[in-house]
């Protein structure tokens, strides 16, 4: 297996993955008002590393398809709010190492 080139930002990694996703969403926020209300920062806008959230002036747009699979925002999220499964089976990302 070949080693990653070094010095990759992580913007020219992310174009070694691929998605198979499935038509429903395995990322759920659970209350939109604690987002509303109880986070300034929105936080999950900014961990996240595949940039899923994306606040929308008054709601979260969850871009599900895209998730790099993580789990950070599993505990990131300091209310909790995010419901995180793994996608169904053969969903999902698909990593190629070379
Ligand atoms: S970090 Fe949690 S509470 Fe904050 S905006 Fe994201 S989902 Fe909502
Ligand atoms: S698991 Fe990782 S990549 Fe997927 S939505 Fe959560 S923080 Fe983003």
């Amino acid at each position: 297996m070949a080693d990653l080139p070094k010095g990759q930002s992580i913007e020219e990694k992310q174009y070694l993955v691929r998605f198979k996703a499935d038509t429903q969403s395995h990322l759920h926020v659970l209350d939109a008002d604690i987002c509303a209300t109880r986070c300034p920062d929105k936080l999950c806008t900014i961990f996240c590393p595949a940039e899923v959230y994306k606040w929308e002036e008054v709601r979260m747009h969850v871009g599900y398809e895209g998730c790099h699979e993580c789990g950070s925002c599993r505990i990131g999220c300091p209310y909790e709010n995010i419901k995180w499964e793994y996608p169904k089976g053969g969903h999902g990302i698909i990593f190629r190492l070379a």
